[in-house]
């Protein structure tokens, strides 16, 4: 997980508007982004440039910032009774304070064990092994009708990439995908190991795909509407 500052809060006429505050030697000039992850403004400020220029920039943005913030998919926190899909399933977390031992998945449930202050934590590992379990075998099953072999699979939590391929045949995928429906994972995994036959997006590499899952263009599509949902998985809304 990507470390970040904590938000705070500014009052933006009678907004409390979840700021970051970045300083940054490369910076040119002051600028505004959202975190589309955290649901944060982050200002960003070139050294030696006061915080109070900062927030006029802010007020003369609050528009802007409150409707691009309103925008996003709201933050699911992990907690007992959340409901989160892996692939066409949705599993609720049941909480077991006194229970000792693994968490695991149950019909429609993923069962937490432990204190409560571990719970996200528990929730987030298991979430990342079933990804790894899922995508695992997702990816044999490709590289067999395919006849290749990944040197390695690894899990990420990327932003903006749910797949990448390296040129040694090393596999990586972000673990969110395990919230996805079942046919887009398979069509992220179909796309990567296509890139072990054909390391380019030539309409030869798009023919293999297409062996593996008819789905791009939905997937794609499904992935640009609801990706950002799935990296809002786990985090506390910022302010
Ligand atoms: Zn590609």
């Amino acid at each position: 997980m990507s470390g970040t500052a904590p938000a705070e809060d500014v009052l933006l006429g009678r907004w409390l508007c979840p700021v970051v505050w970045r300083v940054s030697a490369r910076a040119r000039r002051l600028s505004l982004r959202i975190d589309p992850v955290h649901g944060s403004v982050v200002v960003t400020l070139p050294p030696g440039i006061p915080r109070r220029l900062g927030v006029r920039l802010l007020q003369a943005n609050a528009a802007w910032a409150a409707k691009k913030l309103r925008a996003l998919a709201p933050a699911q926190p992990l907690e007992d009774g959340a409901v989160i899909r892996l692939g066409d399933v949705p599993h609720a977390i049941r909480h077991e304070p006194d229970a000792s031992g693994e968490c695991f998945l149950a019909e429609g449930e993923m069962v937490i064990t432990g204190a409560a202050r571990h719970l996200p934590r528990r929730t987030l590992a298991l979430l990342r092994a079933e990804a790894g379990r899922r995508i695992g075998n997702r990816a044999t099953r490709h590289a067999g009708v395919l006849g290749v072999k990944p040197r390695a699979i690894r899990l990420k939590d990327t932003r903006s990439r749910w797949g990448s391929c390296a040129p040694d045949g090393t596999l990586a995928f972000s673990w969110r995908l395990v919230m996805a429906p079942e046919w887009v994972m398979d069509y992220v995994v179909a796309h990567e190991v296509a890139h072990l036959r054909e390391m380019n997006h030539s309409p030869r590499f798009w023919a293999q795909v297409a062996q593996l899952s008819p789905h791009r263009l939905a997937a794609h599509d499904w992935l640009r509407r609801h990706g950002p949902g799935l990296l809002r998985v786990g985090r506390a809304e910022a302010g």
